[in-house]
Order: structure tokens, then sequence, then C-alpha cells
């Protein structure tokens, strides 16, 4: 079965697993786990943050930083595709009392423009646009990279009005490495970003949020009420400081691959790839003209030996990662270009 599902899916390496057994731990509940330490100081100077605090998941991380940027009642603004949105049980409804303005973006870019227009009047009655929250790479918009010129704008006018800035970068690291542009240089638009160690970079466990001193100080603090302060859990910030080191430039691998996988199944005529520019490591294929369902897709092709999951209402989604070879891709990618000619 050749997986691609997701890049959730890779497996810790055993080289990963030896930096996890070698790993020297404390309890970081008393901040004294020496490789979280190092894992989070090396992070936040990777993204040029203040500091960073180790999470179990990116969803911990993305709804502590909303419970850190606002105040129940408040309206917070995503992207109608987000992951925040999505893919967070209604998180921050549940957990920090606000409510969310969806935007629709192009492949999951919003404009600047279009996040003016959703900003709340300063009335009492209204409720208060307080967070604007961003998600790149964008996991529905099919990997693809926001272009840091929008991102510099948005930030512009977030700082004249006082609104905080969120950016959810679960897969920042592919858009750092197909643009070459540094991960601080995205990083320092925001007041607080989230990363994962869990996707592409291979780790089986953690994500990092991370901003100014005083924000990480109440993230701390949020964190442990959400239930993820942890003991000696340097065995996992091991793991993630080894992707860190050994699979971020790895990433281009990834890239690669979904080119490829694309140009091969691009010749089947009954499909087609949603998001052409294939930017990083996800492709959406869209199977309207199939007749069938994205679940019936799905099922027929892993009874062929190839895992898909769902994109999004129409769109099957193929993710590349570490655990997934070039000739896999190839036999994958001439499976599906075989079924759908
Ligand atoms: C995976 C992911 C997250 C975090 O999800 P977890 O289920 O906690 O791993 C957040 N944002 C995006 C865009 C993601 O793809």
């Amino acid at each position: 079965m050749i997986d691609l599902r997701s890049d959730t899916v890779t497996k810790p390496s055993i080289e990963m697993r030896k930096a996890m057994a070698e790993a020297i731990v404390g309890d970081d509940i008393f901040g004294e786990d020496p490789t979280v330490i190092i894992l989070q100081e090396k992070v936040a100077s990777l993204l040029g943050k203040e500091a960073g605090l180790f999470v179990p998941s990116g969803v911990m991380s993305n709804q502590i930083a909303i419970k850190v940027s606002t105040s129940p009642g408040d309206e917070i603004i995503c992207e109608e595709e987000s992951h925040i949105f999505n893919y967070e049980t209604s998180a921050p409804a549940v957990l920090s009392a606000v409510q969310i303005k969806t935007i629709r973006g192009n492949f999951g870019i919003m404009k600047l423009e279009q996040i003016k227009d959703a900003i709340r009047p300063n009335v009492y009655y209204m409720p208060k646009s307080s967070l604007i929250c961003l998600e790149n790479t964008h996991n529905r918009g099919g990997g693809s990279i926001y272009p840091i010129e929008e991102i510099a704008r948005i930030s512009n006018f977030a700082n004249k009005n006082k609104i905080n800035f969120h950016l959810d970068g679960a897969r920042l690291w592919n858009a750092s490495i197909a643009t070459n542009i540094s991960l601080a240089e995205y990083a320092k638009y925001f007041d607080s970003v989230s990363v994962c160690f869990s996707k592409g970079l291979g780790a089986p466990i953690g994500s990092m949020i991370l901003g100014k001193k005083d924000f990480i100080d109440k993230a701390k603090k949020w964190r442990k009420v959400f239930g993820g302060g942890m003991r000696q859990v340097g065995i996992l910030a091991a793991a993630s400081l080894y992707a860190v080191e050994n699979n971020f430039e790895k990433l281009s691998d990834d890239h690669e691959k979904a080119k490829i996988f694309a140009k091969i199944i691009s010749n089947s005529k009954k499909i087609k790839i949603q998001n052409e520019k294939v930017e990083t490591n996800i492709i959406l294929i869209d199977i309207t003209e199939t007749g069938k369902s994205v679940e019936e897709n799905i099922s027929i092709l892993k009874s062929s030996g190839v895992l898909l999951s769902v994109g999004t209402k129409k769109t099957m989604r193929a993710v590349f990662h570490l655990d997934v070879n070039e000739d896999e891709t190839k036999t994958a990618a001439e499976i599906i270009e075989r079924i759908y000619k």
C-alpha cells in the first residue's frame, strides 16, 4: 500500500528513535528538561522569536494562541478552508468563547482588502475583531504558499489597528524550503506562530507556539489549563530536534515527488489537478468528471494499492512525505493514470 493520505503518517526512523532513547530529560513542568529547553531555544532562534513553547499538537498551539490573543465575545478572522475553522472541532468557541468570521480566499490565500472589509466597526453592540489568522502553507488550498508581500501588507494593517496576527505555520517549513524565504523572514510579521514537527518533518508528536516572552508566559499557563503540561517530555523533544536538524532540508524532495506525480496523472482525462501550480507537497485531485463521490474514488484507489484522503467536497488529496520514495511515487501515479485514463 502506498500511503499518500497525509505527511502525518510518517513514522520515526531508527536514527530518530535512537536520539529519543538517548535524550537527557527532566521534569518540564519544573522547567527542568534540558532537551525541551534546547528545542525551544533552537526553534525560537530559527524563527527569530523571543520564545517558544513545546506543545503536544498543532491544534493545541493554535488554540493557545487564540486564547491568549482574544477575550470572550470577540471575533477572529480565518479563511473559509482553514484548519482552525474546519479541523479543530469548534475549539475557539469551546475554549475561548469567540466566534469565527470566515473569508473565502483563492487557494486559501486572503487579500488585505477582504480582511479590511471583514473588520467590525468599533461599536459596543458588535463583536470586537481581535485576531487575524493566516495558514502557510495552506492545507485545503493544496499546499499553497502565502505571498510574503501580502503577509507584509496584512501585518502592517493589523499593527496599525491593534489587531493580533497569528500564523498557523504547521507547514511553514515547506513554504520556506520552496521559496528560499527564511522562517524568520516569514515569522517576523506575526505576533504568534505555530509550527508542527509531526508533519513533513517526520516527528511522531509535537508542535510549538512562538512569540514574545510575555506572550509565551501566558501561553504556558494556558497549556497547563488545556492539559498539555508534560513531564519528561525531552524524549519527544529529541525527536523534534532530530526532525528539524535532519529533515527540514529534505522537504524539497517531497516537493519534487509531488511534481513528478502531478506530471504523470495530468495525462488522465477523468480527473484534474486543482492546484496546477503544485507549490509544495500537496495535490488536490478534482473528481467531478468521474461521476462518483470522493469517498467512492478513494475506495477504488485503495483496492489498487494507493491510499489518498478527502481533500475538499470535490477533491481527493495526495500528500508527499519522507516515507514514500520516488519509485513508489511513480507507481502510485501510474496506477491513478491507468484508472482514470
Ligand atoms: C496538521 C495541522 C494542524 C495541527 O493539527 P494536529 O491534528 O494537531 O496535528 C494545524 N494546522 C494545519 C494547517 C495542519 O495541517
